[in-house]
């Protein structure tokens, strides 16, 4: 019963935004399709993400922010409906950690939530970042701005949030509905990821300490079959 509940969910497609499309014939699109094929179960996902050679690293780091912020999305749709201002009146991970927002815009200073409206305040900021093709551009012969790496950081730094909530306040949930192993796949997944190019500082992902150190146990892959790495 839960897990059909599950499996229809993911089948319904059923986010609570529409997910973010590569156009079919251009390159991004094919390294979304390849980096798609790859994540069969058995893998090593921490080979997984490295660069394949010969790929640009902007075009390889841009076509992981969507897939991520698509699949997180979905994840987060999943207790959608269990996290509300009451049951989570503050953005946190458990008793020692609270996110405040501030977008420079409407939210200056940086001001607590309730998660629900965190949440969504979060995904919207993201789907503007990646729909802007000036920030995030779609075509390739559109050069990516200097300010791509930043943006990516802190794209990616908000959506390690999203798992840090759903992981301490929503886990029941998760289990219930028996999306555990594709939660912890796709957890696994943006460890190895944001790790690998330093995406993500080593204080925010400390929320999820424990977590990363029981799930994330695939082997370093061997140095020949290491790509170049960003910021090694
Ligand atoms: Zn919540």
């Amino acid at each position: 019963m839960a897990l059909n509940g599950f499996v229809e969910f993911f089948q319904k497609g059923k986010t609570f935004r529409p997910k973010k499309r590569f156009s079919p014939g251009t390159l991004r699109y094919s390294l979304h399709k390849q980096a798609q094929a790859s994540l069969n179960s058995g893998i090593n996902l921490r080979a997984v993400v490295k660069l394949p050679p010969g790929e640009e690293m902007n075009d390889w780091i841009a076509v992981h922010v969507v897939d991520f912020f698509n699949r997180i999305n979905l994840i987060y749709g999943t207790v959608a409906e269990y996290c509300i201002e009451t049951s989570c009146p503050t953005m946190s991970g458990g008793p020692k950690f609270e996110y405040l927002w501030a977008d420079g815009n409407k939210y200056k200073k940086p001001t607590p939530l309730p998660a629900p409206q965190y949440v969504l305040l979060l995904m919207d900021w993201i789907e503007t970042q990646i729909n802007n093709e000036t920030l995030f551009p779609v075509s390739t012969d559109v050069p990516f701005p200097k300010t791509f790496l930043a943006l990516c950081r802190k794209i990616l730094t908000r959506l390690f949030r999203v798992f840090v909530h759903v992981y301490i306040h929503h886990f029941d949930r998760i289990v219930a509905i028996g999306a555990e192993p594709h939660v912890n796949t796709c957890y696994k997944h943006f460890y190895y990821f944001v790790t690998e190019f330093d995406l993500v500082g080593a204080r925010e992902l400390e929320p999820l300490q424990e977590m990363t150190s029981r799930i994330c146990h695939d082997p370093t892959p061997p140095p020949e079959s290491n790509s170049q790495s960003a910021g090694s």
